[in-house]
């Protein structure tokens, strides 16, 4: 990684190593079975500065560039990937209201958010909606001066701890988003647990039942939500878990090489049987292919380069598809010590397979990338 970094970026990179493995490395195994962060985690990703760091100092962010973002992200997957959620869905959710809100929704929503005081999450999915949200059917009507907000999201990531949560609904047949408070009245949180990965990402459903929305709460313009905001929350929200995953990797080959290298069967260390070889080359090779794409798509996305779709697109494809084979290669080369709950291996091998569904699943990134490939290819004669 370091070659690919310039020398403000390593040190950088480096701080955020220490900074979250120092505090939190051997603990990941212990969140797991409880279905939501602890709250220290919370309040100490908070008090770092973590949760706005990626957010425009406009808005009281810190304002960090794309490629530091992302070298957080790679830390944090490092340890775990439901505490990088946290950090993913708060941008993703604040990202958008950042660019997109109003006057009033950036005095006055953004702030608290910036700050990390408040966590928010973001709510597109529902029970008949998930890759098509053409096919939402929550809906935002007009009642007075106000508004009100009926319908029902499932899978929402830290949705039992989020204070602000953006809602995406019709409203007369077109697509809106608005803002409201887990405290409102109508507001129903029930947690789902029992998920493969992200185990300690707070799922829930919410209901949202007659929830009276004020019409300052309502973000972007009419017909808005689903065009232009979707693609800016999805970005962040690709960039985010390209790294975060390229991070798991990470973690995943640095235990293999360990393994490999100490373990011995046959008389040899493992590292000098051919077949161990191919599975450590085949997940070497594509880790550096990784953190390339990973930072391709940072630099892409902070100069605002034509190609940032394009680059983060791939950058979320590639890694997560790498890291679902190579995860599966990890148990399989650590075996028995590669499946307790407490190995890094295993957690990453559960969590490989839900990165390839949040954030635009494998098939729905192949949609668009497929023609964006295939019309590129012969483009330079
Ligand atoms: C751990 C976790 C956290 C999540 N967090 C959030 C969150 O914070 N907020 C939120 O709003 N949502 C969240 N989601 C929901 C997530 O975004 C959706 O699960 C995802 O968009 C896929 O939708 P779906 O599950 O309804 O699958 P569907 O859209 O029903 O798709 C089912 C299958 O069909 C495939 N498919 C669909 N259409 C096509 C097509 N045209 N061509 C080929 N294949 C296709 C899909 O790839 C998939 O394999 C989360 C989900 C999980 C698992």
């Amino acid at each position: 990684m370091d070659r690919l970094l310039t020398p403000d970026e390593r040190e950088h990179h480096r701080r955020m190593l220490t900074l979250v493995l120092d505090r939190w490395e051997d603990q990941a195994h212990t969140w797991e079975n409880g279905a939501l962060l602890p709250e220290e985690v919370v309040t100490w990703t908070a008090e770092q500065g973590l949760l706005g760091a990626p957010l425009p100092a406009s808005v009281g962010g810190g304002g960090w560039r794309a490629i530091e973002a992302g070298l957080l992200y790679e830390a944090l997957g490092r340890v775990s990937i439901s505490l990088a959620s946290l950090v993913n869905v708060h941008g993703m959710m604040a990202q958008t209201v950042a660019r997109w809100g109003t006057p009033w929704q950036r005095e006055n929503v953004m702030p608290a958010l910036g700050a990390g005081k408040r966590v928010a999450a973001i709510c597109m999915t529902e029970p008949h909606a998930g890759s098509d949200l053409s096919e939402i059917t929550t809906t935002l009507a007009e009642r007075g001066d106000d508004l009100v907000l009926n319908g029902t999201k499932v899978y929402i990531t830290f949705g039992q701890r989020a204070d602000d949560l953006l809602v995406f609904a019709q409203r007369a047949g077109r697509s809106e988003a608005c803002l409201v408070s887990r405290d409102a009245p109508g507001v129903t949180v029930t947690p789902m647990g029992d998920m493969l990965g992200l185990r300690a990402a707070g799922l829930a459903r919410i209901d949202f039942e007659d929830c009276v929305i004020a019409p300052e709460a309502v973000v972007g313009k009419p017909d808005f939500a689903v065009p232009v905001l979707v693609p800016t929350a999805l970005e962040h929200g690709r960039h985010a878990v390209a790294w975060m995953a390229l991070g798991m990797l990470e973690a995943c080959f640095e235990e293999c090489a360990r393994f490999v290298r100490t373990r011995r069967t046959f008389g040899s260390p493992l590292l000098d049987h051919g077949q161990i070889q191919t599975l450590v080359t085949r997940m070497g090779a594509d880790l550096e292919a990784a953190r390339h794409l990973c930072v391709a798509a940072s630099r892409a996305m902070q100069d605002k380069a034509p190609e940032t779709m394009r680059s983060v697109l791939l950058a979320k494809y590639f890694v997560c598809r790498v890291a679902q084979e190579h995860t599966a290669s990890a148990v399989q080369l650590l075996a028995s010590s590669g499946i307790s709950e407490r190995s890094v291996t295993a957690r990453a091998y559960r969590d490989s397979k839900v990165l390839n569904i949040i954030e635009g699943t494998e098939q729905i990134l192949e949609r668009t990338l497929a023609p964006l490939l295939v019309g590129a290819a012969g483009a330079v004669r």
